[in-house]
């Protein structure tokens, strides 16, 4: 049975055949841009509200939720059909809201650092539980008096690997959601064909690409999809990217101490970043502690030298806030406790 989200206005023109034409934007409207439930659509007779609610089901079952002590940071862990989890984080900043969401359960793209990746690759999420993440976090922060603004791409997953039905959800979030494309971030370890994909898209969405290393060798051990897309074919796609969009591309670097956190790393990246048409811009993420993988993320100091050490080589970074390392929410550690160990998963608050 398709979830509310999974219909376009065809199949949901279909599915209220027999109906005045107006209730179709009428549901359209309430579900997309009022962020209703089909039950709460008050503007539809009783008994077709009814009709709706049973045949147009939610696709994520919330198992738990939790949140920084401020709120600033709320992650949900849904339960999909067929039993997978999956992990939403929303995230308010001074000046803007940012729901981050999964594209897959679990990841086959296995790298080392990652707790997804060492979870291993369950099933593609649906347009449609793809799209529900969002309409939930905007509900939750318009409760809030927030409005979800930005949406990245970059939970569980490798947006890339699952792009038919991460496309159509990008452009519902933009065309039906309302979020303009400039706000909308595809996160990729490094698909090229996906990468050429998306520049004959039309919506010119940002990207971000998980680098981690700036050579071969060490970019094969870290990320292995870097040995079917070494670095020299990946940057010429990321050039190509440039071009066609003229969207600012950022690289993504998880500093993982006395590995790709040296001086020597600092320059290689920088010669990456200045290398394509629009310098990328920098990223640098400090390692999660991770269950199950031995190293350990950069010190503090250590991430204000890499940092400084790009900025004297000419390309702008930005240390990512660490935000919710304390309820498992930063990038590379959706899905430690969820998939190593979903019993205590379960002792958060249960919605
Ligand atoms: S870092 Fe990203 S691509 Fe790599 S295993 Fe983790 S989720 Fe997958």
């Amino acid at each position: 049975m398709p979830t509310r989200y999974d219909l376009d206005r065809a199949e949901l023109s279909a599915l209220l055949a027999g109906e005045p034409r107006y209730r179709v934007d009428q549901v359209w409207d309430g579900l997309h841009r009022q962020l209703a439930e089909p039950g709460e659509l008050t503007t539809l007779p009783k008994a077709l509200r009814a009709r709706l609610a049973e045949e147009l089901p939610a696709a994520l079952h919330p198992v738990a939720e939790s949140a920084t002590p401020g709120g600033d940071t709320v992650k949900w862990l849904f339960e999909l059909d067929g039993g997978a989890r999956v992990e939403t984080v929303l995230m308010h900043y001074r000046d803007r809201t940012t729901v981050c969401v999964s594209t897959q359960a679990g990841c086959a793209m296995g790298c080392g650092f990652c707790a997804t990746g060492q979870a291993g690759f369950q099933r593609h999420l649906g347009t449609g539980e793809i799209v529900e993440q969002v309409v939930r976090a905007a509900r939750r922060a318009r409760e809030t008096d927030r409005r979800l603004g930005n949406v990245v791409f970059m939970g569980m997953g490798e947006p890339l690997a699952n792009y038919d039905r991460v496309w159509p959800a990008v452009v519902r979030i933009h065309d039906d959601l309302g979020l303009s494309a400039r706000h909308l971030t595809l996160s990729t370890v490094g698909l090229v064909p996906g990468i050429r994909r998306l520049a004959a898209e039309e919506l010119p969405v940002n990207l971000a690409v998980s680098l981690h290393a700036a050579n071969d060798e060490l970019r094969n051990e870290l990320v292995p999809i870097n040995k079917r897309y070494p670095l020299s074919v990946l940057m010429g796609a990321c050039a190509d990217y440039l071009r066609a969009k003229g969207r600012r591309l950022s690289f993504e670097w998880a500093l993982i101490d006395g590995t790709n956190d040296r001086l020597s790393d600092a320059r290689e990246l920088a010669e990456l970043a200045r290398s394509l048409p629009l310098p990328a811009h920098v990223n640098l993420i400090p390692l999660n502690p991770t269950p199950g993988y031995r190293t350990r993320g950069t010190s503090a100091d250590g991430v204000r030298r890499f940092r400084q050490r790009l900025e004297d080589l000419g390309v702008n970074a930005t240390v990512r806030r660490n935000r919710g390392t304390d309820i498992d929410a930063a990038c590379g550690q959706l899905a430690a406790r969820v998939e190593l160990s979903p019993r205590a998963q379960r002792t958060s608050t249960v919605m």
